[in-house]
């Protein structure tokens, strides 16, 4: 079973395991849970990119193993996107999203939204 960094072939540094520079700390734990889930899907998935956008994390990543598999795969991002809108990007609590005052879209928990503003 391949590490997430294993399968990270975004240009640029690829990043120490268990280390997140692609969001805030508050996802990383999202962010390896969705790679543990893909992995067994497909041995060769490729992360494409890391990202939040929006308010929420982006996980991209390519497959040769077909539309089926690719399906699955985009299921479990798809679920781990949407957890994304609920978890504070910050510190991992309960969150949501919201337009903050400089008119970005963030996904905080209170305590963080006022930390941060
Ligand atoms: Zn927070």
């Amino acid at each position: 079973m391949g590490t997430l960094t294993e399968h990270y072939k975004s240009f640029g540094a690829v990043p120490a395991e268990g280390k997140n520079p692609w969001t805030g700390e508050g996802w990383t734990n999202l962010i390896y849970a969705c790679h543990d889930e893909l992995v067994p899907l497909d041995l060769d998935y490729i992360i494409v990119q890391i990202k939040e956008k929006f308010g929420g994390l982006r996980y991209y990543f390519s497959s040769k193993s077909g539309t089926d598999i690719w399906n699955k795969l985009n299921e479990v991002t798809r679920k781990y996107e949407n957890l994304s809108f609920k978890t504070c990007e910050f510190c991992g609590e309960p969150g949501e999203s919201s337009n903050g005052n400089h008119g970005w879209i963030k996904t905080t928990c209170l305590t963080c939204s006022v930390k941060h503003a």
